[in-house]
């Protein structure tokens, strides 16, 4: 079942041109249309999954595949790779909050969370994949509620929200935006990652570009539209911080949309102009991390 979105949700305007025609070329090969807002342009799937519905469109098995008794180099370098993503992100959360008090939405099985915590952070997660959530609970024992709407107190104050590539799966975007700018303690930061379609690779790949993820992923961001959905809730943009490897780990998802096989040299070209060509601020990179902070002081 899907849904169509009459109004923009960042503007309210009703006008709207075809920016793409896509299609969910990881899963269910079904087709989806981008749209793009005349008056603020932004750009989100239209028509999207009804809430209800988006579930069938995720591989929710594969969320603990990767065992951590496994043996030999793709998992040992996965391993690594996993360690220096994790270090990576808890630098960043660090750097730009003061306090203790962590919330991640969308943890899945808690990895980041449980970092956090043995830094001494005190976390809280969101999870709605059952499995991925009891993971979590079990294994590192956290705190993690499968709603966030619903489940965390709104009387409850962070130092720092992190949602990881999760913002662009939400539909309840108004009511979440509302709650995360109220949950942010005073001097509070709000951690958006996300994909980028202004990249370079966003337009090379054109509708093949991978992090579409069509229709997983209902909102297409670039700096302009993050930034005014950000004001809109009385939040301003403190940094963007890039993430390089996205360049390439998108391309070459891209390069096997694109020609059915998979063409690592082109896709590794591919990520290195994306990431050269990313200094223009009217492009940027392939995926960014947002630094937010409440206007309200
Ligand atoms: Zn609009």
């Amino acid at each position: 079942m899907n849904e169509k979105l009459s109004a923009c949700p960042i503007c309210d305007n009703h006008e709207k041109n075809i920016f793409l025609d896509g299609q969910d070329y990881f899963l269910t090969q079904k087709k989806f249309d981008i749209v793009e807002c005349s008056s603020c342009g932004f750009r989100f799937t239209n028509p999207r999954p009804t809430v209800e519905s988006a579930e069938t469109y995720y591989q929710t098995d594969d969320y603990i595949s990767h065992g951590t008794q496994e043996s030999g180099i793709v998992p040992m370098l996965y391993g690594i790779a996993r360690h220096f993503a994790l270090r990576s992100k808890f630098g960043i959360v660090k750097r730009y909050s003061p306090g203790k008090a962590i919330l991640d939405i969308g943890c899945g099985t808690g990895e980041f969370l449980n970092y956090c915590q043995r830094k001494g952070l005190r976390c809280t997660g969101v999870e709605p994949s059952v499995k991925a959530r009891k993971f979590a609970e079990t294994t590192y024992r956290l705190d993690v509620k499968p709603d966030f709407l619903n489940g965390i107190d709104p009387s409850v104050r962070f130092d720092c929200i992190t949602l990881w590539h999760v913002l662009e799966h939400i539909h309840k975007l108004d009511e979440t935006l509302k709650k995360l700018s109220r949950l942010l303690n005073k001097d509070g930061v709000l951690i958006l990652a996300l994909p980028n379609s202004n990249s370079y690779d966003a337009q090379y790949y054109g509708k093949f570009w991978a992090a579409y993820d069509l229709p997983r992923h209902i909102y297409h961001f670039t700096r302009e539209s993050l930034t005014k959905l950000a004001d809109k809730y009385n939040l301003s943009c403190q940094n963007v911080i890039p993430l390089k490897l996205d360049a390439y780990y998108i391309s070459i998802l891209s390069e096997k949309y694109k020609r059915g096989s998979t063409n690592y040299f082109q896709a590794f070209i591919r990520g290195l102009i994306s990431n050269q060509k990313a200094g223009n601020p009217k492009i940027g990179h392939s995926s960014e991390i947002y630094i937010l902070k409440s206007k309200i002081s």
